[in-house]
């Protein structure tokens, strides 16, 4: 009988740097096996092989910045049976989406000596504002265990088991002291997705939100504790939440509430 086919991934990139499709080659003990279970059918940043679509499990990687990749997302959704976006860039925008607070236009006249060539939008947006997604994993970048289990979880036909709890939750599974409460150094945590084992928290310094908003986060509490508790400035409370996922719905609406 001959062997059944193996699923095929795909792994595309938009604006980004790179830093999520890393943390797939990243998994050196796993991507042998990553590799045994499936076809690496696309994925221009580790092969020169391409193979035909349809995809099984498409990662995508980067925001949808310019007219050509708002068709081009499109036609991966086509070719896709399955589509994961990965890291902040492609869920929230990623740090680019800093333009979508001013005039974009300004900047490539900054930038470029002839800004007539630049074809871009006037807003970074995350994949899912184009097109149906399956599943989003958060992170700048990604964890790659996370990945590991997004792929696994593919293979075996069930749900991935990735938390939306905050970033406290693993700081205190970890006994790690609370930068906030024992330093009074502001901390994005009880707002952020877990994902990064609390990382920054454990080296004494806040959390820096790399991972999103986490699950109904109460972000106007955490900013009034920042301002009266903490003596933060508006102006640094707009600057903390604008960052890598500055476009999240939740981080831009009490960011622009912070300005105004
Ligand atoms: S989410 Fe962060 S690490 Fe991933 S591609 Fe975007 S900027 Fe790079
Ligand atoms: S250090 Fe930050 S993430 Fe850790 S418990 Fe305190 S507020 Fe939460």
């Amino acid at each position: 009988m001959p062997a059944k086919p193996k699923p095929k991934l795909a792994v595309w990139k938009f604006a980004s740097c790179d830093g999520c499709q890393l943390s797939l080659l990243d998994c050196e003990d796993e991507l042998l096996d990553v590799a045994g279970a499936m076809d690496i059918a696309y994925f221009p940043e580790a092969t020169r092989t391409v193979l035909e679509g349809p995809y099984d499990l498409s990662l995508v990687e980067g925001s949808i910045t310019t007219p050509h990749d708002a068709e081009r997302i499109h036609q991966i959704r086509r070719d896709s049976r399955f589509l994961v976006t990965i890291g902040a860039c492609a869920t929230a925008g990623g740090i680019q989406a800093l333009r979508n607070f001013k005039d974009v236009r300004e900047f490539t006249r900054i930038v470029y000596a002839c800004p007539e060539y630049i074809e871009t939008l006037r807003r970074s947006t995350a994949v899912a504002e184009h097109v149906r997604v399956d599943f989003e994993l958060r992170g700048c970048p990604i964890n790659k265990r996370q990945l590991l289990e997004v792929i696994s979880a593919y293979l075996n036909g069930r749900k991935p088991l990735v938390p939306t709890y905050s970033v406290c939750q693993e700081c205190k599974r970890q006994g790690v002291v609370c930068v906030m409460v024992a330093h009074g150094t502001p901390c994005l945590g009880p707002v952020t997705q877990a994902g990064c084992g609390a990382l920054c928290p454990s080296y004494n310094r806040g959390c820096y939100a790399c991972f999103g908003p986490k699950e109904t986060p109460n972000v106007s509490s955490l900013s009034r504790w920042w301002t009266e508790r903490l003596d933060v400035s508006d102006l640094n409370v707009v600057r903390s939440l604008r960052t890598f996922n500055a476009a999240a719905t939740e981080f831009e609406k009490e960011s622009i509430r912070h300005e105004h």
